[in-house]
């Protein structure tokens, strides 16, 4: 269809030559058609306009018209119009004509418009294809029902899921168990009601971690009011939400751990201050005085330790925890961390077993390490069942290792990965804490370029390694 119109050059000698032809035929058909002496020209104009164009279609109609009133109309061989019945004839032959030109005219032009206009359609489905494949969120489709019709590349890259396994509502696999219901009832009212929504929701990354998105979905209207589909995009906004989280459950964490401590701290005043008031006698024993000074001493500390723990927290979180790496000694660091333990243990009756053969050196921060090694004796007491718990240092060529072994309820392999997190505990455990002793540990342990590694069966205790190298790199 495209080779149509003709290039101007062929197409005006073309369409002359096509009428003569049929003034030619004209002049054999005249014993047959008589009066009709345009017959053959009509399928001619037409077949000019639709290969030659509109304009020769116009010229060799105007060529047409004087051939056929010079050979065809009056007397014969001379130009001019002299009856009624031939102006009435010239008059219809030219209408019709200029009416079949005028027409597939108009057909090209529209065909032309409608195919500019499709080109124009693919070519911005195809810039808008191109910007939905490369945003680094997920977008989708679903139609009327909700069910799945198309995810960009994005959406396959996260999930690891396959076009198949993503169509319909087979894609709800990669959702959070816990968010499902959530998602429904918000989905289902948004189909009902005919209007956006948005939603938080966990979606399971192809590595098995779950992220945080923030999706959010608008029908797609067609000019009735109805939706035709529905689009959707999902940002990933996992950091913000842990941020969240985690300043929300540091609020109520903390302000739990700290008012116990302080209210038994407040209660021991109060008590204090009443007899004092009463002038009990006992206030003036020294050695009642001395017992609550150290009772109340212990709850101080506990407050104490509790913020250390939050600064840390603090200082880790901004970056902005410093280390002085030195030489240290690493049975030293042993024999003063279990010496500050050594109060709690006889306190509840517990065996502490130490095994330091020999002093290790290595280049790290004394204070640091040691906080790490309390916190573990600490949990070992803590969350030991009060068995004896045993703790040993050895050395391997180019590292050593601090080992604390209890032999409590230990941890279950679902939560050993999550302990180390921050604000991380296992529910049920009846010990306080505000869960940030091993996210510090952690911490810490990895600044010197080591690891702690966690071995544990529910029922059968836990094992705590540190691993240090000798010399950092
Ligand atoms: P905290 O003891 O203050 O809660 P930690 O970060 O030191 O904080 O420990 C995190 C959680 O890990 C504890 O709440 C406890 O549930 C668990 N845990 C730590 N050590 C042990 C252990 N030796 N045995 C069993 N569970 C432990």
């Amino acid at each position: 269809m495209n080779r149509f119109p003709l290039p101007l050059k062929y197409a005006l000698p073309l369409a002359v030559l096509m009428v003569l032809m049929s003034i030619v035929a004209q002049l054999y058909l005249r014993p047959f058609v008589g009066e009709v002496v345009f017959l053959a020209i009509y399928p001619v104009i037409f077949l000019n306009t639709w290969i030659c164009g509109t304009l020769p279609a116009m010229v060799s109609l105007l060529f047409a018209f004087f051939t056929v009133d010079y050979l065809f109309i009056g007397p014969s061989q001379s130009i001019g119009v002299y009856e009624v019945k031939d102006i009435i004839r010239i008059l219809f032959f030219l209408l019709n004509n200029v009416l079949i030109i005028w027409s597939l005219h108009r057909m090209r032009k529209a065909e032309k418009e409608s195919g500019e206009h499709l080109i124009q359609a693919l070519d911005s489905e195809l810039r808008y294809r191109t910007i939905v494949e490369l945003s680094p969120h997920i977008i989708w489709f679903s139609d009327k029902a909700g069910a799945n019709t198309y995810n960009n590349q994005t959406w396959y890259e996260y999930t690891g899921l396959s076009y198949e396994e993503s169509r319909n509502f087979t894609w709800s696999k990669v959702l959070h168990p816990a968010d499902r219901e959530q998602l429904i009832t918000t989905w289902m009212n948004a189909i009902q009601e005919i209007r956006p929504f948005e939603i938080e929701l966990r979606l399971k990354r192809r590595d098995g971690e779950y992220r945080w998105f923030l999706a959010r979905g608008k029908p797609i209207l067609n000019e009735l009011g109805e939706v035709e589909r529905w689009i959707g995009k999902a940002v990933d906004f996992h950091e913000q939400k842990m941020a969240i989280t985690t300043r929300d459950v540091f609020f109520s964490m903390t302000s739990h751990e700290l008012k116990t401590p302080l209210t038994s701290l407040k209660l021991k005043m109060q008590v204090m201050e009443k007899r004092i008031k009463d002038q009990d006698e006992t206030v003036q024993d020294l050695d009642q005085l001395e017992k609550f000074v150290e009772s109340t001493l212990v709850n101080i500390n506990t407050f104490h330790d509790l913020i250390d723990e939050m600064l840390d927290v603090s200082r880790i979180t901004s970056g902005k925890m410093s280390y002085n790496f030195s030489p240290a000694k690493a049975k030293e660091i042993i024999s003063n961390s279990v010496e500050m333990v050594s109060n709690q243990y006889a306190t509840q009756k517990v065996d502490l077993l130490v095994q330091t053969p020999h002093e290790i050196d290595f280049q790290g921060d004394t204070q640091k390490i040691t906080q790490v090694v309390v916190n573990l004796l600490t949990n070992a007491l803590k969350y030991g069942d009060n068995k004896p718990v045993s703790i040993k240092l050895a050395k391997q060529e180019e590292s050593l290792t601090i080992e604390v072994a209890d032999q409590g309820l230990g941890i279950k392999a679902a939560d050993q990965k999550r302990i180390f997190e921050c604000f991380e505990r296992i529910e049920g455990s009846k010990a306080t804490g505000l869960g940030v002793g091993l996210f510090i540990g952690r911490q810490i342990i990895e600044a010197h370029q080591g690891e702690i590694l966690l071995y544990s069966k529910s029922g059968e205790g836990s094992t705590f390694t540190v691993i240090l190298p000798l010399k950092r790199s």
